[in-house]
């Protein structure tokens, strides 16, 4: 019986990634990967059969029962199996089924954690999510519910939270931007979408929650966060930002 690694890739840039991942990426005899994983990640699993399962969100992915079966069949098979997920495998990447499939099988498994989307963000922006005597509490949350998949108040958090995290929302901008106007968040709330964080194609998009819809138009199809919260503020003070980090990011 072999084992199955949980890996998360991080979010997008191919050295946001841990040792211990591309460690065991090296050893992997069959990956099973994300849509979104970089092309220098699946490399360094040079020896291992590469198999795309999905995941772009509200896109045609595969099933996740097959998933789950495919990865047991593997182990079945194999000593080292990879389930690649993009960011972190435990946020927004159905890896608990995954668990609890392999549990179940009796097959031994491990995760490895990766930098998720929000930190990536948060990074790119020079933004802490939290801040003292401004922000104590932070949620990530998105308000995408699967096919079949019971609703649940996803802006009640939201609304609650010093500082949020939207993610897979940017299609969703003119509902979510209605839903918590109408709940009474403020329209002048700091808002910030950023897209592709940590690859070259990224965009960051300043406004406030009101401007959430015409910003999400001025988004190009890649993966994005939404970010809102005073501590957001922060970054619209200073709209040369996304200039300097391009500057930073060309001399090293
Ligand atoms: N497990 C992942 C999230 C998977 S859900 C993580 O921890 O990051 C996919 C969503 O993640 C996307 O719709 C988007 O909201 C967010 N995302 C992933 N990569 C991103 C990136 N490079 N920049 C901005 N958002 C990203």
């Amino acid at each position: 019986m072999g084992k199955v690694y949980l890996v998360g890739a991080g979010p997008g840039a191919p050295d946001l990634l841990t040792l211990r991942a591309a460690e065991i990426l090296k050893r992997a005899e069959f990956v099973f990967h994300d849509a979104l994983v970089h092309p220098q990640t699946l490399a360094l699993a040079a020896r291992a059969r590469k198999i795309l399962v999905g995941k772009r969100s509200g896109r045609h992915s595969t099933v996740q029962s097959f998933i789950n079966k495919r990865l047991v069949d593997a182990a079945g098979k194999h000593a080292v199996v990879v389930r690649l997920k993009g960011g972190d495998p435990m946020l927004f990447g159905r890896a608990q089924e995954e668990i609890d499939a392999l549990r179940k099988a009796g097959i031994e498994f491990e995760i490895v954690p990766g930098v998720t989307a929000a930190t990536a963000a948060s990074a790119e922006l020079g933004v802490s999510l939290t801040r003292r005597g401004l922000a104590r509490h932070v949620v990530f949350v998105t308000p995408r519910a699967g096919r079949g998949e019971r609703e649940n108040d996803w802006a009640a958090g939201v609304l609650t939270a010093d500082t949020a995290v939207i993610y897979m929302g940017a299609e969703l901008a003119e509902e979510i931007g209605a839903e918590l106007i109408a709940r009474g968040k403020p329209k002048a709330t700091p808002l910030v979408l950023v897209e592709s964080a940590t690859l070259p194609e990224r965009r960051v998009l300043y406004g406030t929650l009101a401007e959430l819809p015409a910003l999400a138009l001025g988004a190009g199809g890649g993966p994005a966060v939404v970010l809102l919260g005073e501590v957001l503020r922060a970054a619209r003070a200073e709209p040369v930002l996304t200039e300097k980090i391009e500057a930073i990011i060309k001399r090293a």
